[in-house]
């Protein structure tokens, strides 16, 4: 790319220490002052990308910018990487249990467990179970001879099983910091934290023998628009999508946490409506090509047969903040509601959990404690088994596009 009429400048020299070894698309880049008047700057690709190019108006503490999307021309399926992550987890498990084992305990073990491994998941409740057949089936055919072979493999007590995959979000990221707590604790980063420690959790938790997987719609600091958010959610068809976020209030006082569902019509309050446009901005700072959002996520936030979506999601919302409240203080004791961008998944029980008041000096204290955050954690993930306790995962109809 060359960039006319600039000079090499420290933050463009700073670009090629940017780049991480393990980025998923970028090998290197270069930068070089090609003629007195034009900046060269040379991206080093891993694979085949479709870039995007197109600036964006001063915005926030931004100036003009030029942004560069680069998009694999190959995406890779988050969902089957999910499954495969899983099978390779549980085959490392069977192999560390077996090297465990007395050679002869193993082959009585494996003999007990041939007879055992149709009837106690698959009996659990018919029409789940079916489900469950029916669902393995579609995700089955993804990953085609990998997940077969895992099938026929003799030590399976949850092979039959198909992923119950919880979506989190952690707000902002990026150019975006969120909101910034008085000791300058910035939300990007104790969202990100707080959703590192509840995938910990789900990952190794399961719900009626079916394991459980949580997939981040951003796993570290860069910005993910908030269309995409949802349009990520979608293709692993989570089953819940839980979006992560810190309050914060042009006065200290404000504290407690509070927890957002979708509202179709106005929403539950003012502070509700002013919440969700303050949330609603993230792809604004960001730095978001609004012409370019996608067609699908358009259509899917327009075509909304959302009511069953809400009423999941007052109920998922109700139990997170029955266990928040066991650990620290709530702003709102009831559910709210207000149109939240990241919240329209028309068929994914979404909230939006603001998880404290981080202009609050306290609370970003709390925040900050890493006794807290387990805290929070283990909150949520109690509240997320609460919903499932009530709300078997499997009756729900899915969509595999
Ligand atoms: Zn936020």
């Amino acid at each position: 790319m060359d960039i006319q009429g600039i000079t090499l400048n420290p933050a463009l020299k700073e670009l090629v220490a940017k780049v991480k070894p393990d980025d998923p698309n970028i090998a290197g880049i270069r930068v070089g002052q090609f003629t007195p008047d034009i900046v060269r700057l040379v991206v080093d690709l891993k694979h085949p990308i479709r870039p995007q190019v197109f600036s964006l108006a001063p915005v926030a503490a931004y100036q003009h910018r030029l942004v560069l999307d680069l998009y694999p021309v190959a995406e890779i399926d988050p969902l089957e990487a999910l499954i495969a992550d899983r099978a390779v987890e549980s085959k490392a498990a069977q192999a560390a249990k077996a090297a465990a084992q007395d050679p002869l305990e193993l082959l009585i073990a494996q003999h007990s467990q041939r007879p055992a491994t149709n009837s106690p998941a698959m009996a659990a409740s018919s029409p789940k179970a079916q489900d469950a057949t029916k669902t393995g089936a579609t995700r089955a055919d993804s990953t085609g001879a990998s997940n077969q072979k895992d099938s026929n493999s003799p030590a399976a007590g949850t092979t039959t099983d198909r992923l119950i995959i919880i979506a989190l979000d952690p707000g902002h990221g990026g150019e975006d910091p969120g909101a910034i707590g008085p000791g300058g604790t910035k939300e990007k980063d104790v969202v990100l934290k707080l959703a590192h420690l509840l995938r910990a959790r789900i990952n190794a938790a399961s719900v009626n023998g079916n394991a459980m997987r949580a997939f981040l719609t951003r796993d570290a600091d860069f910005f993910v628009p908030l269309g995409t958010r949802v349009q990520k959610a979608r293709r692993v068809q989570a089953d819940l999508f839980i979006s992560i976020h810190a309050d914060a209030f042009f006065t200290p006082d404000p504290q407690g946490a509070s927890v957002f569902a979708l509202s179709q019509g106005g929403a539950t309050s003012s502070a509700a409506r002013w919440m969700a446009a303050k949330e609603n901005k993230a792809d604004m700072i960001g730095g978001l090509n609004v012409k370019a959002k996608d067609a699908t996520v358009q259509r899917a936030l327009l075509d909304m047969s959302t009511t069953a979506q809400i009423n999941d999601s007052l109920k998922l919302g109700g139990n997170l903040l029955g266990e928040i409240k066991r650990v620290g203080k709530l702003h709102k004791p009831r559910v709210e509601q207000a149109s939240f961008a990241v919240l329209k998944a028309p068929d994914i029980p979404s909230v939006l959990v603001e998880a404290a008041f981080i202009s609050n000096p306290t609370e970003e204290t709390k925040l900050n404690s890493e006794d807290y955050q387990n805290q929070l954690a283990d909150a949520l993930m109690r509240g997320i088994e609460a919903y499932f306790a009530k709300n078997p995962p499997l009756s729900r109809n899915r969509t595999t596009s």
